[in-house]
């Protein structure tokens, strides 16, 4: 077991750094996806990928797609309001005093002062 085999067994004969890049030959599809800020965000897909319709900016996150004239629009802030915050908005404040009232002095009712 010598003690060199190992240092001798690693990248013999590889380039210097860099040279992939330029040695590349896979071809690309170059794609610039543009948002609705009108950020563009070039991304170069491999030929055999399925390029996507829209891509998300990298720069404000909003949605971009490959028109520049008609970029997708940006996504609506509002969530939807789930069933809870319907009943909430329906209630009125003086309900809910009404009912924080109820509660106190249930309990305080329950302590025995
Ligand atoms: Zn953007």
């Amino acid at each position: 077991m010598a003690g060199g085999s190992a240092i001798r067994g690693s990248r013999v004969g590889a380039g210097p750094m860099g040279e992939s890049e330029r040695g590349e030959s896979a071809p690309r599809v170059r794609v610039v996806f543009w948002c609705a800020k009108r950020h563009d965000t070039p991304i170069a897909f491999a030929h055999d990928v399925e390029v996507p319709e829209t891509w998300d900016c990298p720069r404000c996150g909003l949605p971009a797609g490959q028109d520049e004239q008609n970029p997708p629009p940006p996504p609506r802030n509002e969530p939807y309001k789930t069933h809870l915050a319907y009943v909430r908005e329906r209630r009125t404040d003086a309900d809910g005093d009404a009912l924080l009232e109820e509660a106190l002095s249930k309990l305080r009712a329950r302590r025995g002062a």
